[in-house]
């Protein structure tokens, strides 16, 4: 029996919220984190471009705890998942006259990172049931240019990867696998980040690990593992015998780097936040589990990961929405009704990279010619299926899963005040918002 509630005016339109308390903040502060910091501020080593000082720096030492925990035998942690992603492409030597399969539904750095390369980022669209780059698209939009595949696991979700492994052998061309939304995803038992060539990772601060701004590349390739290090330090290296009051890095110089070393500061707050990440990722995974649940006995859909996803992380939950059971509203409009009740932001899913308000490869001032501002024109790709996603889905932020049970039902419960509400659905504001999501 589906419950009914006198719930009221639309909190959108002047009505009280569903939801009373707090829900739980992010970036969480832990005693860990907190003493990490502390021994850094006094160490007299805040960058690993200083001097040794008789202890393992922060940034080997999460290298290394990084590293084991995804089961990957390298990491090279960076400033940003954007710079992991531009470590990994400028390791494997992708330039100008290059292609890069990315998918048209994910974060605008997949693609603009490709481009600044000077190579050309090809859309490809996505698979409905997964919101991952689609396989049979992926194959046709192959050509002789196409050096790399970057797949990413949007919102935790996996496509099909094996399908992806097969094709990357028959075709010898890398895949990337950007998992700035999956730290801890498992398929078929194994973390992602481990399959394709190179794994890329954010830790800016709404991911499921965070130091406010970081990243980090994992590979099990020592060759890409030794130029992924020079091409972070200026092409510096770590000594394997450093001494005391001396420079820790040592000149190399195979490659041409740049400085994107994380600070000591960064590595000790990612170190504090790693030892909670397994246990906050099992929280989540258990409330979206019941929110699921409460959603199916509520009548509404949800999104259900690929059976080869073995061990579930949530860096968005997705809620699938039937606009006909909500008067035809837009889901702009029920994003923003729903962030009044639940008095969070509730988004749609990203806008499709063809029309994408950031994606502006062709403004590239190095961007000169015509022919080339045609091979970077984002509206020469096709996102038929992407389109559709981005009408039908809102997503909740994961610092909303480390909550109470009974914050799902506030979610809901929410839902439910929109779906019965007909006459105040009927006056929201429907256009769609300006801004990425
Ligand atoms: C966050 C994110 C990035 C970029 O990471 P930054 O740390 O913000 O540079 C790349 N790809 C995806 C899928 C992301 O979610």
């Amino acid at each position: 029996m589906v419950q009914t509630k006198n719930l009221g005016t639309l909190a959108i339109l002047g009505g009280s919220s569903i939801r009373k308390r707090e829900w739980p903040k992010w970036p969480r502060v832990t005693a860990a984190i907190q003493e990490e910091l502390l021994q850094v501020l006094h160490s007299g080593r805040w960058a690993v471009s200083g001097a040794y000082m008789g202890k393992e720096c922060n940034e080997r030492r999460f290298s290394r705890a990084y590293a084991d925990y995804m089961g990957a035998k390298y990491c090279i942690p960076t400033t940003s998942g954007t710079n992991a992603l531009l470590l990994a492409f400028l390791a494997l030597g992708i330039g100008p006259g290059d292609e890069v399969l990315v998918p048209g539904l994910t974060w605008v750095a997949c693609a603009s990172v490709v481009a600044r390369l000077g190579a050309v980022p090809i859309l490809v669209d996505i698979d409905q049931r997964t919101l991952t780059m689609s396989l049979e698209s992926a194959r046709k939009a192959i050509s002789s240019r196409t050096k790399a595949i970057m797949l990413v696991h949007l919102y935790g979700s996996v496509g099909n990867l094996d399908g992806f492994i097969d094709l990357s052998q028959e075709t010898n061309i890398p895949i990337i696998e950007d998992c700035a939304q999956a730290h801890g995803t498992e398929w078929k038992g194994k973390k992602v980040g481990t399959f394709g060539k190179i794994g890329c990772f954010s830790m800016q601060q709404s991911k499921l690990l965070t130091s406010g701004e970081g990243g980090a590349a994992i590979t099990s390739n020592e060759q890409l593992a030794s130029l992924m290090e020079q091409l972070r330090s200026d092409g510096r290296v770590f000594n394997k015998n450093p001494k005391i009051g001396q420079l820790e890095l040592v000149e190399v110089g195979e490659i041409q780097g740049s400085n994107m070393c994380l600070s000591e500061f960064q590595a000790a707050v990612l170190l504090g936040g790693l030892k909670k990440l397994e246990e906050e990722n099992k929280i989540r995974a258990d409330r979206a589990e019941l929110l699921k649940s409460l959603l199916k006995t509520n009548g509404f859909q949800s999104f259900e990961f690929d059976k080869g996803v073995t061990f579930p992380t949530y860096y968005n939950f997705l809620i699938k929405c039937d606009l006909n059971e909500f008067n035809n509203s837009t889901i702009d409009a029920l994003s923003r009704a729903i962030s009044e009740e639940l008095k969070a932001n509730i988004n749609p899913i990203y806008k499709p990279l063809n029309k994408h308000p950031l994606y502006c490869p062709t403004k590239q001032a190095f961007v000169k010619t015509e022919e080339k501002k045609k091979l970077l024109d984002p509206s020469r790709f096709s996102l038929p299926n992407a389109d559709a996603a981005r009408a039908s889905y809102l997503t909740l932020h994961h610092s909303l899963l480390l909550d109470d049970e009974e914050g799902m039902q506030d979610v809901v419960d929410a839902l439910n005040k929109l779906r019965e509400n007909k006459e105040g659905l009927l006056r929201l504001a429907q256009e769609s918002s300006n801004i990425a999501f």
